[in-house]
């Protein structure tokens, strides 16, 4: 778990070249430099108030992500979940349907974008105890999980929005959001 002894990572941007990297498997999920590493993705994930991070975005060209839906002003229904780090994840299946929603990352500041997404999908990855896992995600928390796995793959969601109209600022996303609020 993270303490007060780990330190928060440095997020890179769009721009820094290991973003563009695809991710290098990870040996030993148990080894303690992999432990310290999660450790530290989630301090910094809470301190962002993100809800997933993937090790590329600190600079460490690595295949771990972590995920952590929590509501918020986009998805006041989003489950509440305990931060989950998924090592080497393989992404099994997945829906036919796909469904296009609100991104935003933190290593692009400022930018939302629509972005398609499969509904549903299954995941084979190794947790923190170095067990194998398969689970099935849906909705938001596939979303986030798709988004993470692009890290590992070296890309971004602006790889991903159908057109560059998809892509609005920050706060022009906040007015959209507090307009839809008042509408439904
Ligand atoms: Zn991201």
């Amino acid at each position: 778990m993270s303490s007060i002894f780990t330190k928060t990572l440095d997020i890179c941007q769009v721009g820094n070249p290991v973003l563009r990297l695809t991710a290098e498997p990870i040996a030993d999920p148990q080894a303690e430099v992999v432990q310290k590493l999660i450790a530290g993705l989630i301090k910094t994930l809470k301190q962002s108030n993100g809800v997933g991070i993937a090790a590329p975005q600190v600079g460490r060209s690595q295949r771990l992500l972590v995920i952590a839906s929590h509501p918020n002003a986009r998805y006041p229904h989003a489950p509440n979940m305990e931060p989950l780090p998924l090592i080497n994840p393989v992404i099994r299946s997945h829906s036919e349907n796909t469904e296009k929603d609100w991104e935003g990352c933190l290593s692009v500041p400022g930018i939302r974008g629509l972005v398609p997404r499969y509904d549903s999908i299954e995941v084979e990855y190794c947790d923190r105890h170095g067990k194998t896992q398969t689970t099935t995600f849906t909705g938001f928390v596939a979303r986030i999980l798709q988004h993470e796995y692009d890290h590992l793959e070296g890309k971004v969601f602006l790889d991903r929005v159908e057109s560059s109209l998809d892509l609005i600022s920050e706060a022009e996303y906040l007015k959209l959001i507090q307009q839809g609020n008042k509408l439904s």
